[in-house]
């Protein structure tokens, strides 16, 4: 069972974006059918990403194999209820619901902790079949706004860069990410490269004094969301200091004219930069002069990017920057995206964002789009973009939206204005849900409730953070009568009339198909090609190496980084520079006033993972933080007289939370920050997304939620 001596499976972790490859072996006189209770994990020592760490979250991943909490039957309006019922329900009632009122009153909303095949047959059953492109997931929440930059500056959704380059770097700057605790195993890697290369230089840009932040060599603890400025700022010093790779931007680029004409009427000096971000000017000035200098630079960027009304501009500001020094795609030189799910990036692949089709292909192009309906042999092919995930749940809240299969995912807990999504679940006609689980805050309220295979029951694929597949190979087997999500779509897809198309007989298969359309569509000028894998067997593909794509002719082993040569995804292979415009941002008042409302901020903590489903159930994991918090400076506590460990309520026109105050000075002051993992499973006023409006960037459609208002009371 196993493909090397004493190792019974290969898989990666299910938690966060860098993908660290997990084996399993067998401790004892176990067997492969009696796995479960002698499966010893570990860190992979080969696998690319994690050279055999885990950091604690993914150490704990043994304690998380025999939940009493998995949900072990369909269930169907209250009744338990054997599968081929199950499946003719749905079945019925989508087509019902389509016949009745069109395709797109039928919707899903998946998750990037599916698996590429899981999310290749959902996408491929709405898109081509049922004909509605209302497919979003919650890597909207996490990942769309780095999207939406890539493709506008390079012409496609790609990272170009690896972790290799984080440790060839001589200059680290982290902008709205605290790797320490929520991509700790790269963390760590940069803590080792730190220490061969004491001329590593690390810069943090966050508001938070968080445990990266106090590692940092230079922190730049800005006002929220002035991210743009900051970056627009260093692009005017450059040009100022003459520190640009002139060459580069005239054979590879195009739009930096205009982009330096435009900057030059914004009149960005450094003082006002830093009053604009509320910073010292020594600290702008330090930062600058690093970046200015160091050619081996890599800026990496997470969600304090990501999620806000202005993330595309606040990635195109940064990627603007590396594209006029030449820094990308080489060595040590590179802007880098930090996924925040172990598969956002997978799920990308196969188009399992609304503005996708597939592989990587957009509703754009009419001649891609008879491509795919001609690969899928799909009767009713999707033509148009449909819902990103914030419209998709006001489709809902409409009416308008009849019925919606969520899988892997807990959006009462994790999307913007949870209650008014809440209510909008409530109310639609058929709500079908996926999970491993028997109670989540999502599950507890759907109609229909399918068992799906959970990590280590289950297998094929995951991307991560540096465009490297890897497999999930299963080693348990699986509880009750749990599915893989996979199996199940194709069950309903035979039941509503085309099993002709959905006859995968393994994850193997699926996997196939899904590179072979990566192939077919190819015109020689896509970033996504997985043609070289298009023909794996079932034995190769079960013991495929971790692989970076393109894996093709050209790059028959993959490769680790893109633009090397200059060349990007337009039409006509230059990278684009895109304009913004900062001044509205630097005029916004500078200090921020410590009176009442609160500017609030969320985020994930060290030991736990999303809405804690399993996470939460690891004792040892809820030792670090055991309830929510509300972080507060000393000084405005002072000034409210509360002290710490008092509960408090937030509260705004959409919601409440109660939380126990946590008094540090990592807080600026007038601003407060609250974990964004608990759920009404613990305690019924414990979601913070209840208090962030459902604002999304125009672009990418992301979410702000790292930016609400809230006025504070004790309890
Ligand atoms: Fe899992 Fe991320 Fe930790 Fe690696 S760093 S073990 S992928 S949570």
């Amino acid at each position: 069972s196993g493909n090397r001596s004493g190792i019974m499976a290969n898989s990666t972790c299910p938690y966060c974006g860098v993908g660290c490859g997990v084996q399993v072996r067998l401790s004892g006189a176990g067997t492969a059918t009696a796995a479960s209770a002698d499966a010893v994990l570990s860190g992979d020592p080969t696998h690319p990403a994690n050279f055999g760490r885990l950091c604690v979250k993914g150490s704990a991943l043994g304690s998380t194999l025999h939940s009493n909490n998995r949900l072990l039957q369909p269930n169907v309006h209250g009744q338990n209820c054997d599968w081929p019922t199950t499946i003719q329900s749905i079945a019925a009632s989508l087509t019902k619901t389509i016949a009745e009122h069109g395709p797109g009153s039928v919707a899903m909303y998946l998750s990037g902790q599916l698996l590429t095949e899981d999310y290749y047959v959902a996408n491929k059953l709405m898109k081509g079949f049922i004909g509605s492109s209302h497919v979003d997931t919650n890597s909207r929440l996490c990942m769309a706004s780095t999207v939406a930059g890539h493709k506008r500056a390079f012409g496609a959704d790609v990272v170009p860069g690896c972790y290799e380059d984080l440790e060839l770097a001589n200059l680290l700057v982290l902008v709205g990410a605290n790797m320490a605790w929520n991509h700790p195993v790269l963390w760590q890697r940069i803590e080792a490269a730190r220490e061969r290369n004491p001329a590593l230089k690390i810069v943090v840009i966050d508001p938070r004094i968080t445990a990266t932040a106090a590692a940092a060599d230079l922190h730049l603890q800005l006002k929220p969301g002035t991210d743009t400025v900051l970056f627009h700022g260093l692009l005017a010093q450059l040009i100022r200091a003459q520190q640009l790779d002139s060459e580069f931007i005239r054979q590879h680029c195009q739009g930096f004219a205009d982009l330096a004409a435009d900057l030059a009427k914004q009149q960005l000096t450094l003082s006002a930069i830093a009053a604009g971000c509320d910073l010292p000017l020594s600290s702008v000035t330090q930062f600058y002069q690093w970046f200015g200098q160091e050619h081996n630079t890599v800026t990496l960027f997470s969600q304090g990017v990501n999620q806000a009304t202005d993330g595309t501009d606040k990635v195109n500001a940064i990627l603007n920057c590396h594209l006029a020094t030449g820094r990308i795609g080489k060595p040590g030189a590179s802007p880098f995206s930090l996924t925040g799910q172990p598969n956002a990036m997978g799920g990308r692949e196969v188009g399992g964002l609304a503005n996708q089709l597939a592989a990587h292909i957009d509703f754009t192009d009419p001649a891609k789009i008879a491509l795919v309906q001609q690969f899928w042999q799909a009767p009713n092919i999707a033509t148009k973009a449909g819902y990103k995930a914030v419209e998709l749940f006001e489709a809902v809240a409409r009416g308008e939206i009849k019925a919606i299969w969520i899988m892997a995912t807990n959006p009462l807990v994790s999307m913007p204005d949870a209650d008014a999504v809440k209510a909008a679940l409530a109310a639609c006609p058929l709500v079908i849900v996926s999970d491993i689980y028997q109670h989540t805050d999502t599950l507890d309220i759907a109609h229909i409730k399918l068992p799906a295979l959970g990590w280590s029951e289950k297998d094929g694929t995951v991307t991560n953070s540096e465009r490297r597949i890897s497999r999930q190979q299963a080693f348990q087997p699986a509880p009750g009568q749990a599915k893989a999500d996979w199996q199940i779509i194709c069950e309903v897809a035979a039941a509503m009339g085309f099993a002709g198309q959905f006859t995968f007989a393994n994850a193997a298969e699926i996997f196939a198909e899904h590179a072979a359309l990566s192939a077919f569509h190819n015109d020689g000028n896509r970033a996504f090609d997985l043609s070289g894998l298009s023909t794996l067997s079932a034995a190769q593909y079960q013991n495929l190496a971790p692989t970076q794509w393109p894996v093709n002719a050209e790059n028959p082993a993959g490769r680790q980084r893109l633009f090397a040569d200059g060349r990007f995804y337009t039409p006509n292979g230059r990278a684009n520079f895109i304009a913004i415009d900062v001044r509205a941002l630097l005029q916004e008042k500078a200090t921020i006033d410590s009176n009442k409302p609160w500017l609030l901020n969320s985020g994930r903590i060290r030991d736990q993972w999303h809405s804690m489903t399993r996470t939460g159930a690891v004792p040892a994991l809820m030792q670090h933080r055991s309830e929510p918090f509300v972080v507060m400076h000393p000084a405005d506590a002072a000034a409210e007289g509360l002290r710490d460990g008092q509960l408090v309520q937030l509260t705004n026109l959409l919601g409440a939370m109660r939380a126990r105050l946590e008094i540090s000075e990592a807080q600026r002051r007038g601003e407060l920050f609250v974990p964004m993992h608990w759920t009404a499973q613990f305690s019924q006023q414990a979601r913070c997304d209840v208090l962030f409006a459902a604002n999304v960037d125009p672009v990418s459609g992301q979410p702000a939620l790292k930016l609400s208002q809230v006025t504070l009371e004790a309890v």
